[in-house]
């Protein structure tokens, strides 16, 4: 460990377009136990969120997990990472994590429609490199991984939005659910759970906590290693989906990720365990034989789930989306990558704020519409079908 606020050396970089070379350690199987667990190369913390006793157990966590490149700042300035080319930054930035404190200004929580009632964040940023990441566009500057070290001061800022929601609080179907809070809309929290701890710390919150009334935590995630979450005493109060695709969209651009199948085999054990899951099928894209493909993706997940007592299961359906900002980051960051992006194939919808984004035109998305909630209906009938965008 080192005491620095300088620039630190390079690591050895990722190679964004390959698979095997993510930053990611995996011990190689799907089986339970098992799947990828991320190791930063680099692990930085400010002075402020070294004080907090979440800090240090992060930075313990990472000690056990062998990181050797641990830096304690003397200040709550990160330093700039380097690369000398956006593809150089964005590997550098991928395998770091920076633990700082979250201001106020992200600890407000905002409306977060068609998920949630809220989103809070216990991270911003995700070691994985899928090619059409939906973060892209929505950070600033390279991604660098950033865990909260303040996990107690925001939890504590959920208490008064309960009862408060205006997204699936008002929702005649889903208002059982409670007051929802979504925790994954900026980082995938499973995914960098093995060296912050703080999913299972918050699943842990959600089931003990004296609440003013029902509510609902809620994650995704594309990583398979559910272990840590199957002996909380969650309580029924978080709900965990997992993000799932056809064969040839996951095959082709979810890097540094656990495989489809791995994915699904731990939602079964989350289920098993009393969790509330999920399924959120993102993005959509139809791909080849799309039908077949997204078909056989509902009949794995039948054969998973089908049988699991007392299955609470959600599901849904996201088609791929993408903006000029999203589309100019995604390229730079994966200059080689064949996701389609073409404004001519695409219809413009515009945002509450008139933000253009680039949905599949009127037909397919019709046609994909009207076949994957009777498909879902028809291969999965335990998914209770929340909605399509
Ligand atoms: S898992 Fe989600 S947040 Fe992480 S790289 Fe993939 S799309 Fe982005």
């Amino acid at each position: 460990m080192t005491s620095s606020s300088a620039a630190l050396p390079a690591p050895a970089l990722a190679d964004p377009l390959d698979p095997t070379d993510t930053g990611v350690d995996t011990d190689g199987d799907d089986t339970p136990g098992s799947g990828r667990r991320w190791r930063p190369r680099r692990v930085m913390i400010t002075r402020s969120a070294a004080e907090l006793p979440h800090g240090q157990e992060i930075l313990r966590r990472c000690a056990a997990a062998g990181v050797a490149n641990i830096d304690l700042l003397t200040s709550d300035r990160l330093p700039s990472l380097g690369g000398d080319n956006p593809r150089a930054a964005y590997a550098l930035a991928k395998s770091t994590l920076a633990v700082v404190v979250a201001p106020p200004s992200k600890r407000a929580l905002q409306p977060i429609p068609p998920s949630a009632d809220w989103r809070f964040d216990l991270a911003v940023g995700c070691p994985a490199h899928c090619q059409y990441c939906y973060l892209a566009g929505s950070l600033t500057g390279p991604p660098v991984i950033r865990a909260y070290a303040n996990l107690p001061e925001i939890l504590a800022g959920l208490d008064p939005a309960v009862g408060q929601g205006a997204v699936t609080s008002r929702s005649t179907d889903r208002r059982h659910e409670g007051t929802t809070f979504e925790a994954s809309c900026y980082t995938d929290p499973l995914g960098i759970e093995d060296v912050t701890g703080s999913l299972s710390a918050t699943i842990a919150h959600f089931g003990r906590h004296d609440w003013a009334g029902p509510v609902q935590l809620r994650a995704t995630t594309k990583f398979a290693a559910v272990e840590p979450l199957l002996t909380l005493d969650h309580g029924g109060r978080t709900r965990i989906r997992m993000s799932v695709n056809a064969a040839d969209v996951a095959g082709r651009f979810d890097g540094g990720t656990s495989p489809v199948p791995a994915r699904l085999a731990a939602l079964g054990r989350l289920a098993r365990a009393g969790y509330p899951v999920g399924l959120t099928v993102a993005p959509i894209m139809p791909v080849e034989g799309w039908q077949e493909q997204y078909g056989e993706l509902f009949d794995a997940a039948q054969r998973i789930l089908g049988g699991v007592p007392g299955l609470d299961l959600t599901a849904e359906l996201i088609t791929h989306r993408f903006t000029a900002r999203s589309k100019e980051i995604l390229l730079d960051w994966y200059p080689r990558t064949r996701l389609e992006m073409d404004e001519d194939l695409r219809r413009q919808k515009r945002g509450k704020f008139g933000a253009v984004k680039y949905v599949y035109p009127t037909p397919i998305m019709n046609e994909m519409k009207a076949w994957f909630p009777s498909a879902l209906a028809e291969r999965l009938p335990a998914a209770r079908f929340l909605y399509w965008t």
